[in-house]
């Protein structure tokens, strides 16, 4: 292997190369004494941050990807579910569960949890973004904060969280969607001014691009946004803001001073887009001054990771826990209405929700038999789902600690 090959690609993680060693001598000892093949059962659940109220499920196609072919069953919330860290009543909350010889998955665990934890994070964070956003457009445009190993996963993930669009190519290429983007400040830097660069841009990029032009580059915001108005006319569709915090001030009140500027001069169909350092808490206050799309990078891409843990909770046909967790297999019961969850026994029901009395179904399904997976969701349902649940759980941001 070359040294500088650090990207692990997927035969190499499929393989169990990324493992952590520990895992590995855990499993050289069980060989020896014939218990490798132990049949048991690993849940997965998740640990929300401090005043998260939801987390979105990404990443089960990956999950799936790895598992692929080995002998294992595999029980999981759809993708693009809510899901917490506890349920109703305190129990920890699986989103997964793996039934196999151990041997068939044990060496993947450091795999899958990395999966699962980054999509999660990333998922959950961009729903939350695009719920303070309470309708208005939202943009990925975080992949240059993150591994570019990751360019795919990140952009995905934050599609299921419900953001409009990404910039990557490389998800596009994957999704069949088209990336989206506008202009980068050395575009304007390279022509020396801005309307040389804005019609530039207006001649060569396909007619189907939106005309969002970059108003905040070597003069002021309000100054350049009328320009541009000028330039391009009833062809311009919106203006970006990208202004350098160190130019801030108050942003908001730019954002004012733009959208007056360009009622006043007949502009009123003309969309202001931010972008630079936002994130849920900022956006409210953005939307309000009158913003409307917002391009949103680490917040999304660099989204703090939701920590997963797998614990085996049946060994050899017997419930185990170790301390602090609850013994054997369980499932999620889910308030069709509500989305209230109560953790509950395997083979044990629960008919109506605690909160509501509405009807309470199993949240988990069995997406694999045996290694071969038995769902293959198209990425709009499932982004579909996410944004259902989540723009019905709302956003208390007042509960962030
Ligand atoms: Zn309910």
């Amino acid at each position: 292997m070359a040294v500088d090959d650090w990207i692990c690609g997927f035969e190499e993680v499929r393989s169990g190369l990324t493992t952590d060693v520990y895992l590995e001598r855990m499993m050289e000892a069980l060989r020896r004494d014939g218990k490798a093949d132990t049949h048991v059962w690993a849940e997965f659940s998740g640990d929300l941050p401090d005043g998260y109220e939801w987390g979105v499920f990404a990443g089960l196609n990956e999950v799936m990807g790895l598992l692929n072919g080995r002998r294992v069953d595999v029980w999981a919330l759809p993708e693009g579910s809510v899901f917490r860290g506890e349920d109703v009543n305190g129990i920890e909350e699986p989103v997964m569960v793996i039934s196999g010889p151990y041997s068939e998955f044990a060496l993947l665990e450091t795999a899958i949890l990395g999966i699962l934890s980054y999509n999660c994070g990333v998922a959950t964070a961009a729903a939350r973004v695009k719920v303070a956003a309470e309708g208005a457009p939202v943009f990925a445009f975080g992949i240059r904060r993150m591994h570019p190993a990751l360019a795919a996963v990140s952009d995905r993930a934050a599609y299921i969280g419900g953001v409009d669009g990404f910039s990557g190519v490389a998800a596009g290429r994957r999704l069949g969607i088209t990336p989206v983007g506008t202009m980068p400040h050395s575009f304007i830097l390279i022509y020396g001014r801005q309307e040389d660069a804005w019609s530039a841009f207006d001649k060569y990029a396909p007619p189907d691009v939106p005309r969002t032009l970059l108003c905040d580059t070597l003069s002021d915001e309000k100054d350049e946004v009328i320009r541009a108005a000028k330039l391009l006319g009833a062809r311009l569709s919106a203006v970006r803001l990208d202004t350098p915090k160190s130019r801030r001030g108050d942003f908001e009140h730019i954002v004012r001073e733009v959208r007056w500027e360009l009622d006043r001069l007949g502009f009123k169909k003309v969309r202001i887009m931010v972008s630079g350092g936002l994130d849920e808490k900022s956006i409210r206050g953005l939307k309000k001054a009158g913003a409307d799309m917002f391009g949103v990078g680490t917040s999304i891409a660099a989204a703090r990771v939701i920590d997963f843990s797998m614990d085996l909770c049946e060994v050899g046909g017997k419930p185990v826990s170790k301390r602090g967790r609850f013994s054997g297999v369980k499932n999620v019961y889910r308030c069709a209405d509500c989305l209230t969850d109560v953790v509950v026994g395997w083979g044990d029901s629960v008919e109506k929700c605690p909160k509501c009395g509405g009807i309470m179904k199993p949240a988990m399904i069995k997406v694999m038999e045996s290694g071969r997976p038995l769902v293959n969701e198209d990425i709009q349902k499932i982004r579909t789902r996410s944004m259902q649940q989540t723009l019905k759980l709302g956003l208390n941001l007042d509960s962030n600690r």
